[in-house]
């Protein structure tokens, strides 16, 4: 199966991202000499009608990732645009997206595993493995019933945390079932981001092995769920990583059926 498309791409406008060059036209440009045919900008987003932002997402609201729109060309050299928003969860049904908004965007990633923001999506006292692994298992089932995600953001990738081998050992086949029939049943989509596969990028570590990550990847195809491909891309050289994951795509077996259908073309 050819990757046609990536859902997960933020251009300048997130804060995150120091590239000048991430615009919408050259990733057009680059998206049409690569194959895909669709892309979907998913700048960091957290809605002003929600109180308790941080500081770091208060600007980063409706009208700010909207201005996308004035950066669109006419030609979009035939590959199709989705515009809409990698948002925030921070536990206990603190989410930063309402859905009036959502209903105005065509797709919603709703991050579990930011946890590298200590004190706004991660308490400071949670850092042991095991309360870390626990952490994502819930806050995962928490956003599959709030009825806004289209997909799940790089699901159970601990950032902010090295020991990922370790962090995922603490959650069971039978968890991540739970997890993964759920998301099925719901139709929310599993993100395969590029850059949660360290093998793919030569990049494995002592305590990071790909085959800790492609577990539960493996479980959620056994449970029905649907995939989207994210390149997680912040600067434009960075969406090419995307190409990387035709490697998982073969560990998976993935086929056309398994993708959600929005990301189809
Ligand atoms: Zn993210
Ligand atoms: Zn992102």
């Amino acid at each position: 199966m050819k990757i046609e498309h990536d859902i997960h791409v933020h251009t300048h406008l997130s804060s995150c991202s120091s590239d000048p060059k991430a615009t919408v036209e050259n990733y057009l440009k680059l998206a049409k000499d690569r194959g895909l045919k669709l892309i979907g900008f998913a700048n960091h987003f957290w809605d002003s009608n929600v109180p308790g932002a941080s500081e770091w997402y208060k600007p980063q609201n409706f009208d700010h990732i909207m201005k996308i729109k004035d950066e669109i060309p006419q030609d979009t050299l035939g590959v199709k645009i989705l515009i809409g928003c990698e948002t925030e969860y921070c536990g206990n049904g603190k989410v930063g997206i309402t859905k009036e908004v959502a209903d105005q965007l065509d797709f919603v990633l709703i991050p579990i595993s930011h946890l590298h923001m200590e004190g706004f999506v991660r308490d400071e006292s949670i850092t042991s493995p095991k309360d870390v692994a626990k952490l994502m298992v819930n806050r995962f089932k928490e956003v599959l019933e709030l009825d806004l995600a289209t997909g799940i953001a790089h699901p159970f990738m601990p950032l902010g945390f090295i020991n990922v081998d370790e962090i995922l050992s603490h959650i069971s086949d039978d968890e991540f079932r739970e997890c993964f029939s759920r998301a099925a049943e719901l139709g929310v989509s599993i993100e395969l981001n590029a850059g949660c596969f360290p093998g793919n990028h030569g990049k494995e570590t002592d305590l990071f092995h790909d085959e800790s990550i492609i577990r539960p990847f493996i479980l959620a195809k056994e449970c029905g769920c649907l995939f989207h491909f994210a390149s997680d891309a912040h600067s434009l050289d960075h969406m090419k990583s995307l190409f990387t994951m035709e490697r998982t795509i073969n560990i998976l077996g993935l086929t056309e059926e398994d993708i959600l259908p929005l990301c189809r073309v």
